[in-house]
């Protein structure tokens, strides 16, 4: 690829920046939408990965006896669990997620603590109690794991978590290394699914984003996984890296759709500053990724191709083909359910509590050798937060039935947030089917956006409707985000960007 003049890249901080700039100080004008380019600029800039509500946060030992305190409480309702390997062979330019390099020693000493820490809790009831429905193995490299260790991994996730008859159990991983050793290995463990981050098949697009294989190779692993036919094989595609043009994308959807993949997930570029690829781009050893109209572009073409191809849609950016892709964990994990958490630099939930499990591998690994559950950092939920992440959750499958959810809570939700949905309506990123809410491909592009914005607007009603400094409180708790921002610490930028979202998303990174 070729070095272009130096330029200050256009960073996910500084669009977070520019939309509490633009918010400061407004009343609901703050949330309106620019109606006259709905699909390019309806916002100055995606603020938000995931949406969410905020919370109370607790750190260290405080967070620690805070989760020791719901260990005994009983379970109801649907559960995910999340295990994280905090390893990967090389760091992709674009990841906030890398923890450490890949070793064969120390990842069988994490192994060993991880086992260990599945079983600290599995007679504890918040563990022991109601089924779980789906099983996520993420990271960082699960596919980094020898067959050896993955197979232990999955055979005590068997018998310390009280799995339903029909768990979805998904290994997320990359290409690179994932041989048929493994994959009979996670087969035999139980795995029913497998979550493939290619990315992009274009090998000098992947070769700059520091990717391994090439692209004729990832269809050949690809092919090799599908052909046991054993288990849903899902593949994430990013749009938006430094020199995919419009054409590039195309071929990535084109041959993505012809294979015969169960699910599809088409996830947006974010360039963070800390990254890599911030700086290269920034030093003009690359060319700049795709701005907000260009991604907003290559977000309708894909839903465009991918409808056109008749994939059915799971949410906003899944799709699905055949009958093997249920896309569980995803799906629940935007809801308020619980999610049990396992792993260095595990996100999960429990009775509406986010929390994140110690990064540092030998603090962790200490921890758990001594029996204690590592937690590092604790949200305490805030008030309605249930019903705000059940907002969420809705946003993000492309329809809303603000009404229905308002009356099964006792409030005119739809009455509250009329102003807004009204202007959202008017600017072409909603459009109303008698109670429901849907999406058009705009108000798809912008739905995380859209998102946040509902569940900050409902809660300065929430909160003190009538309270003359609520837009104050508001503002205050971007700023906040903002500042978490700034730390950068990766469960930070994972706390602002989602508003402490749990469980950890699976994210859209290997390659
Ligand atoms: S994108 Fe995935 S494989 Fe690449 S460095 Fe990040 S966590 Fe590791």
């Amino acid at each position: 690829m070729s070095a272009t003049k130096p330029m200050k890249p256009v960073t996910f901080e500084a669009g977070a920046r520019a939309v509490e700039e633009a918010m400061r100080g407004k009343g609901v004008e703050g949330y309106y939408a620019d109606a006259a380019d709905p699909l390019h600029a309806a916002f100055p800039a995606k603020a938000r990965i995931h949406s969410g509500p905020d919370g109370m946060p607790l750190m260290g030992e405080s967070a620690c006896e805070a989760l020791e305190r719901l260990a005994d409480r009983p379970r109801s309702g649907k559960t995910l669990a999340y295990l994280h390997i905090p390893f990967c062979e090389t760091r992709c330019l674009y990841c906030m997620f890398y923890q450490n390099p890949f070793d064969e020693d120390r990842s069988k000493v994490f192994t060993d603590a991880l086992i260990r820490e599945l079983e600290l809790w599995s007679d504890r009831d918040a563990q022991r109690v109601g089924p779980v429905h789906a099983v996520y193995l993420g990271g960082g490299t699960p596919t980094a794991l020898s067959a050896r260790d993955l197979r232990r991994v999955l055979d005590t996730v068997q018998r310390t978590l009280p799995l339903a008859n029909d768990c979805e159990i998904t290994i997320e991983g990359r290409i690179n290394n994932f041989d048929d050793e493994k994959i009979e290995a996670a087969l035999a463990g139980g795995a029913n699914r497998f979550s493939l981050g290619v990315q992009t098949f274009n090998t000098q697009v992947r070769r700059s984003m520091m990717r391994i294989d090439d692209g004729e190779r990832c269809l050949r692993r690809l092919e090799a996984l599908m052909s046991y036919d054993q288990a849903a094989v899902v593949m994430d595609l990013i749009y938006g890296f430094p020199g995919q043009s419009m054409d590039v994308w195309e071929e990535d959807l084109r041959i993505a759709s012809s294979l015969p993949l169960d699910g599809i997930d088409c996830y947006q570029l974010n360039v963070f500053e800390k990254s890599p690829l911030a700086r290269r781009v920034e030093s003009g050893k690359l060319p700049p990724a795709a701005d907000t109209p260009m991604k907003a572009d290559m977000f309708a073409r894909s839903v465009e191709f991918l409808t056109n191809a008749n994939w059915r849609r799971l949410s906003n950016n899944h799709w699905g083909q055949g009958t093997r892709e249920r896309n569980v964990y995803n799906q629940l994990g935007k809801g308020a359910c619980d999610c049990l958490a396992f792993g260095s630099g595990a996100g999960g939930r429990l009775f509406g509590h986010s929390f994140m499990l110690e990064r540092k591998l030998d603090d962790y690994i200490r921890a758990v050798n001594d029996g204690v559950k590592p937690t590092s950092f604790l949200m305490a939920p805030g008030p309605h937060w249930a019903l705000l992440r059940t907002i969420s959750s809705a946003m993000e499958s492309g329809a809303i039935n603000l009404a229905a959810i308002g009356r099964s809570a006792g409030l005119d939700l739809e009455g509250m947030a009329k102003p807004v949905l009204d202007q959202w309506a008017e600017a072409g990123l909603l459009r109303r089917r008698g109670e429901w809410l849907h999406q058009t491909v705009a108000g798809q592009f912008w739905h995380v956006t859209l998102a946040q914005l509902l569940i900050d607007f409902l809660k300065t009603q929430l909160v003190a409707p009538n309270a003359p400094n609520a837009k104050d409180a508001q503002d205050g708790m971007n700023a906040m985000a903002l500042r978490k921002l700034d730390m950068g610490a990766p469960q930070m930028v994972a706390a602002a960007a989602g508003g402490a979202r749990a469980p950890r998303a699976p994210h859209p990174h290997h390659g």
